[in-house]
């Protein structure tokens, strides 16, 4: 062969082999919290990077939009889909229709149930989050209130939401014994994921409710700490405090904790407002479901560390679970800043 047809020969494998690039459909649940943009964007790029082709699209906290999204995806011939559920029940059908046109189903940070058809799991350590934000719920609460007993509000994620629920006993493992033993006195009596969960994560839902406890509970002694799941639930929280007389005169700002470490939350941080947050690295999570994809289209087994704990109803998944790290005033910039995740001219 002349040098000129090995290089014409060469041209059309590479053509071949870039119309044939495997798809990922990737479906979000909601640009309303920047963590997911954050997801998106990081899977898009790693994808890419890796030589696939990506659909990704999101459904502004809607089920059926996002029901119509995969079925599209699907419709559409991707090879694989990511999917963070908005519903983590409502999936079952199309999940078995991605199964039968043999498309492979990867679960991304929150757990799609009732459905054999979810073949990894990709997410944080979701019940070590729960314990974070009670430990430092704690943690605030004898550095700004001293010995104790201190009252307390729980707020729960969306019911929903699988991960909902690994928070809410993740955080009573630490805050139930000390319940017991009256240091921490839930003054509404209200508990359990039934009463205090939060539908679809809605800040202004978590704002309401903060309102009525405070109107319904706290005309005569302060509240001292709020457990909140979740930054977009913390800044609606933090609104109705503040509404209420907190962080002024003689009313501290009540410990609130969080999740995501969003930027609203780390402003609201550095001014003294939210005590805390859970830095959860997304790039990491997109690295690592980018991994399991590829060994997936390849042939290969991805890498999992746990095989015990992610039960969806049908069938134990094979998850990776990454570390959530606890985020305050004492380490966000070594977390946050340090790590490259947000530049200081964006927080601060
Ligand atoms: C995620 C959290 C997030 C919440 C609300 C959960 O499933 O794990 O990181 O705060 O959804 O978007």
């Amino acid at each position: 062969m002349t040098l000129k047809a090995i290089l014409a020969s060469s041209v059309l494998a590479l053509t071949a082999a870039a119309a044939v690039a495997d798809t990922v459909g990737i479906a979000m649940p909601t640009k309303s919290s920047s963590r997911w943009i954050s997801d998106g964007n990081s899977m898009v790029e790693q994808f890419k990077a890796a030589g696939y082709d990506t659909i990704l699209q999101y459904a502004e906290d809607d089920i059926p939009n996002q029901l119509a999204q995969i079925e599209n995806m699907i419709t559409n011939g991707v090879d694989v889909l990511v999917i963070a559920a908005i519903d983590g029940t409502t999936l079952s059908n199309a999940l078995e229709n991605a199964h039968f046109a043999g498309i492979k189903t990867i679960a991304y940070d929150r757990l799609i149930r009732d459905s054999e058809y979810v073949d990894y799991y990709a997410t944080f350590d979701n019940f070590k989050v729960g314990v974070q934000q009670a430990s430092s719920l704690v943690a605030g609460l004898a550095e700004r209130f001293g010995e104790g007993p201190y009252n307390v509000e729980l707020f729960g994620g969306s019911p929903d939401d699988n991960n909902a629920y690994f928070f809410y006993d993740g955080a009573m493992s630490v805050l139930q014994p000390m319940i017991d033993a009256g240091k921490v006195q839930i003054v509404s009596g209200q508990m359990g994921m039934d009463t205090v969960g939060t539908l679809r994560w809605d800040g202004a839902v978590a704002q309401a409710r903060m309102d009525n406890l405070l109107s319904a509970h706290y005309t005569d002694a302060p509240v001292h700490g709020v457990l909140s799941p979740y930054d977009g639930l913390s800044i609606g929280i933090i609104s109705s405090l503040k509404g209420g007389g907190y962080g002024s005169g003689d009313l501290a700002m009540p410990i609130v904790s969080g999740q995501d470490a969003e930027i609203r939350s780390v402003k609201s941080m550095l001014t003294g407002e939210q005590y805390s947050t859970v830095f959860k690295d997304t790039r990491a999570l997109a690295g690592v479901t980018v991994g399991m994809v590829d060994a997936l289209l390849k042939g290969g087994e991805p890498e999992i560390n746990d095989t015990t704990t992610y039960d969806n109803g049908v069938k134990v998944v094979p998850s990776f679970l990454l570390e959530p790290v606890s985020v305050d005033l004492s380490n966000w910039e070594e977390v946050i800043i340090g790590s490259g995740y947000y530049t200081r001219d964006q927080v601060e």
